[in-house]
């Protein structure tokens, strides 16, 4: 049998967050009561005409910029056909063979190996409104909301080898996609939405194999998944003599599977042409010079910055460095207390934590910089330990509470009283003496029980550093 090589291109779908839709002034809004933010132009009334909007060619364009991508200053509208339900014009409006950017690049680095992945294009495009199929209703309903709203596509060359390089790679593109503010990046709601086109071929051979594009992968765990699965699939069915079918395939989460959904359309399929409403996108000189003055940083540089700057370890900067809102409250925090490793620790950990915990958006955190900076300080100070700042941060998370107004509010003040803990060592070795017999005997490993009981005779605040001083002095006797 053959060794086989893992062959992947991703083409990226990125919801623009402009205030209005891609061709006509309604709210580009997600969430709103169905078929409320629908005209005549996003619902495809006959004799309308588009109007571009400004603001998603320069998104468009500053996402190129990112990338590396050269920008055309002409560039062109098409009509590619197709009829469903959820499209009343019958055509989606998108850009064919005179794109808006072109030939661009990201890098990335898996298990410290770094890769330039090629971007062949971005072009602007419309989505379609969406179709509802209610469970137990013998009836679909149509949502023309998000109908001619505007989406980026990203499409990479096929130079991803493994399901890591992919996920690398569309996380390279999520951290710049929302370090430009063009998007929320969303990827639950759809406002990032990435397929995952799939390939083997035996390894070293220069031609590209058949291939499946995945859909339905809304997380960066689902793109792993899928392609991992879809490698090993195609690469048994060689194996058995079979062959790969052109084919567009559904990830299946709850099975960690996929299955053939259609027959993949070729680009003929479309009948693309030239949209006759709509003149070519011109770009002045002037647009491209001020939008490059006004790039905001970028999550490589911020990470390269975070390192330099503020002596962070590479993988703390780079979780920081990649999302603009953690990135900002981290660095607000420092400068407030420049310890910045401990505003990172509290931010990596208990802050990850309480967000991953409630699905919550960076973008929507309240929690406030000088929260965290007070924080880090009253551990520091020995007011608190670090377990009492992990205990109460869920309650700073509103931004309302200030940290050490609630703990001496709260009695949950560390105590440093020497006598205090002098006598709770006394109470704990005098009721565990096996333990403490057996610890003079060359098992020092249970000093952690100790301090575990000593700690819990004092609810938790005792001083740790006094309490492994004072039993160590015990112990030793
Ligand atoms: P389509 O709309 O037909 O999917 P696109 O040109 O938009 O075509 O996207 C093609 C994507 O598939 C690109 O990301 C490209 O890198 C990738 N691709 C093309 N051929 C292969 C292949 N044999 N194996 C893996 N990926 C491929
Ligand atoms: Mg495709
Ligand atoms: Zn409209």
């Amino acid at each position: 049998m053959p060794e086989y090589e893992a062959v992947i291109g991703l083409e990226v779908h990125v919801h623009l967050a402009t205030a209005s839709k891609l061709f006509c002034s309604c709210p580009n809004s997600f969430g709103d009561e169905p078929n409320t933010n629908v005209c005549e132009v996003c619902a495809g009334m006959p004799g309308v005409l588009p109007v571009l909007n400004a603001k998603a060619v320069e998104y468009a364009c500053r996402m190129a910029l990112a990338v590396h991508a050269e920008i055309n200053q002409r560039s062109q509208f098409a009509r590619k056909n197709y009829f469903y339900p959820d499209m009343p014009k019958d055509y989606q409006i998108s850009q064919y063979d005179r794109p808006l950017c072109e030939h661009g690049h990201v890098d990335i680095t898996v298990n410290g190996k770094t890769r330039r992945i090629g971007i062949t294009r971005i072009h602007l495009e419309d989505d379609a409104g969406k179709n509802i199929h209610p469970q137990g209703e013998n009836l679909s309903y149509v949502d023309l909301n998000r109908a001619g709203t505007p989406l980026i596509e990203i499409v990479s060359e096929p130079d991803l080898r493994s399901a890591e390089e992919a996920v690398a790679c569309l996380k390279a593109l999520h951290g710049m996609v929302i370090s430009l503010g063009i998007s929320n990046g969303n990827m639950e709601e759809g406002s990032f939405r990435c397929d995952a086109n799939v390939s083997v071929r035996p390894r070293g051979s220069d031609r590209l194999g058949t291939r499946t594009e995945l859909k339905n992968l809304n997380s960066f765990r689902h793109v792993q998944k899928a392609i991992e699965y879809e490698i090993a699939r195609q690469c048994d069915a060689l194996d058995d003599g079979e062959q790969v079918v052109q084919e567009t395939r559904l990830y299946d989460s709850v099975r960690n599977i996929t299955h053939a959904m259609r027959g993949k359309e070729d680009a003929q399929d479309y009948r693309y042409f030239p949209d006759p409403d709509l003149p070519p996108v011109v770009i002045t000189d002037e647009e491209l010079t001020q939008w490059k003055a006004t790039q905001p940083e970028l999550p490589a540089a911020r990470l390269a910055r975070f390192m330099d700057e503020w002596k962070l370890p590479a993988p703390d900067a780079e979780l920081l460095a990649a999302d603009p809102h953690l990135a900002r409250l981290f660095e607000d925090a420092a400068r407030l207390y420049p310890e910045a490793r401990k505003i990172a620790n509290l931010m990596l950990g208990p802050l990850l934590r309480e967000l991953n915990q409630h699905g919550a958006a960076t973008a929507d955190m309240a929690l406030r910089p000088e929260a965290l900076a007070e924080l880090a300080r009253i551990v520091d100070q020995g007011l608190i330990s670090a377990k009492i700042a992990a205990d109460i941060f869920p309650e700073l998370m509103d931004g309302t509470a200030m940290p050490e107004e609630l703990v001496r509010g709260r009695g949950l003040v560390q105590v440093s009283d020497g006598n205090a803990i002098e006598a709770a060592v006394t109470r704990v070795l005098a009721a565990n003496p096996a333990e403490v017999e057996a610890y003079r005997g060359g098992k020092t490993k249970l000093i952690s029980f100790f301090v575990g009981q000593v700690m819990r005779e004092m609810h938790g605040k005792a001083n740790p550093a006094l309490v492994n001083e004072t039993l160590a002095h015990h112990l030793e006797r």
